[in-house]
């Protein structure tokens, strides 16, 4: 293995419960992120997923590393039940629209690129669907079902959990709590309540719109395994890293590690990232009843995709977020600000002394390869854009660089909605921070009575001093 170069990187991994530091197996970071499910618009909960995956891709390639990075496109097998009951999400999204299967998967899929691309993610290099993948699918599950792990019952064939004894181990499941809870709901024939579908039989009285011919019958793929499949296929059995929300490590991570390592005898990943949900008074955002927001629904209300980044930057991944219309009304408020302070710098960027910013820039990387603190990493931006230190121009650099992690289009802001104060009043000003960072009082006074002179008060704020025209 290659340690990553200079700085190091630490990533909580689920697997082990820990801080680690980061080592991937090549040069270039295998990362596969589990997509949405695309019967429905991708409410702002999974869009936080999301963005905290584009964080971490963004982290590896500011720390130099080249990253492969492969999303899913669930577009079948999803079922509205963990337990492999209910009816595939997919197919009660055709029925709530009066169309086909095919048309949903195709919309949604287009809704969501679409908000992936507004909200400033960097492109995954493939995203692959699960009905483009049907063949590798089928594979998988002949080589479980030659080594003994797969079962065929009226329902479909499915994943014997007892011939997997390390099931339990990466959710720490209660196996005993499962099955007192679980009976009712379970699959006819099924052997343990943990054991789920590899493959679905197609209903005999029922025709579904996706389903292709398999040597146990015809039907469709169970979910999880088409991670597994996908992510084999396009990084190798042992992707560096595997992420999703926090949700999927009971069930779908659990699922995917016992079909994939019982299939490969290696690691199915070696890193295991979990972004915690966003919610909503206390309850998790569902992409059914009224809790049900999305990216337009933020956006009528005037509030743009950057702010919602900066909002979800305000907390670390793996902290709760509680969305309400406060929350986000703040956080456009402090966007705003940053905002206003690039362009007020970008109209003067000759003002104040070039000084040293390395010691800024190694803040800024110690914080962000500390399993992505990004509301720290936002403080030393901040820290930055008020220091009485630094030229405008330096202040501008750093800021650029690090939106290279942010992602909040900082380099777009262009100088023109500034304060109308003179670049001549703002080194004015400059020059009594730095007057009064010396200590050197005389000179401090002595420039405040000039900007009086000239038209100008000082107010000395929380954020800094500011100029206030005299009226
Ligand atoms: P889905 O489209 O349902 O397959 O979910 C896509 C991603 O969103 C998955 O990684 C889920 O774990 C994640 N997710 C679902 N609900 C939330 C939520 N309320 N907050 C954050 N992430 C979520
Ligand atoms: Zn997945």
């Amino acid at each position: 293995m290659i340690e990553t170069e200079k700085k190091r990187i630490f990533l909580y991994n689920t697997r082990t419960r820990s801080k680690e530091p980061f080592v991937s197996q090549g040069d270039c970071v295998s990362l596969y992120t589990c997509g949405p499910t695309v019967y429905n618009f991708a409410h702002i909960g999974n869009l936080r997923t999301f963005l905290f995956e584009d964080i971490l891709k963004r982290t590896l390639l500011f720390n130099g590393l080249k990253v492969k990075h492969v999303m899913n496109i669930t577009d079948v097998g999803h079922l509205v039940s963990d337990a492999d009951t209910g009816d595939d999400k997919m197919e009660t999204g055709a029925v709530r629209e009066g169309k086909t299967v095919w048309d949903i998967a195709a919309f949604y899929t287009q809704a969501v690129m679409a908000d992936f691309k507004k909200l400033n993610f960097i492109p995954a290099d493939i995203y692959c669907k699960a009905t483009d993948h049907i063949a590798e699918q089928i594979n998988l599950i002949k080589t479980l079902e030659d080594k003994g792990y797969a079962y065929i019952i009226d329902d479909g064939v499915y994943f014997d959990t007892s011939k997997f004894s390390r099931y339990a181990d990466f959710a720490r499941l209660r196996i005993d709590e499962l099955e007192a809870g679980a009976r009712v709901e379970m699959v006819k024939g099924k052997r343990q309540v943990t054991d789920f579908a590899l493959w679905k039989f197609s209903p005999k009285d029922k025709q579904r719109q996706m389903e292709w011919e398999s040597p146990w019958g015809k039907g469709f793929p169970g979910w999880h395994i088409e991670c597994s499949a996908m992510a084999m296929k396009h990084l190798g059995e042992t992707p560096d890293i595997h992420c999703g929300g926090i949700d999927h490590i009971p069930v779908h991570h659990t699922n995917e590690i016992a079909q994939s390592e019982a299939a490969t005898g290696k690691p199915f990943a070696n890193f295991w990232l979990h972004g915690e949900f966003l919610v909503l008074e206390k309850e998790k955002m569902a992409k059914s009843g009224g809790n049900f927001i999305i990216l337009k629904t933020l956006e009528e209300r005037g509030i743009g995709p950057f702010v919602y980044r900066f909002f979800c930057l305000s907390a670390h991944y793996r902290a709760p977020l509680a969305f309400s219309w406060e929350a986000i009304q703040n956080a456009q408020q402090g966007y705003n600000s940053l905002v206003s302070k690039i362009s007020e710098l970008r109209n003067n960027p000759g003002l104040g002394f070039p000084t040293d910013v390395q010691p800024y820039e190694v803040e800024f990387q110690r914080e962000i390869n500390d399993d992505l603190n990004m509301p720290r990493a936002i403080a030393v931006l901040w820290k930055v854009l008020r220091s009485d230190a630094l030229q405008n121009s330096q202040k501008l650099a750093l800021a650029e660089s690090f939106d290279r992690v942010f992602g909040l289009g900082l380099g777009q802001v262009s100088g023109t909605f500034v304060s109308d104060i003179p670049a001549e009043l703002l080194q004015l000003l400059n020059e009594r921070n730095q007057a009064r960072k010396a200590k050197d009082w005389p000179l401090s006074d002595c420039l405040r009575d000039t900007i009086l002179e000239k038209g100008y008060k000082i107010i000395d704020t929380a954020t800094g001093a500011k100029l206030e025209k005299i009226t």
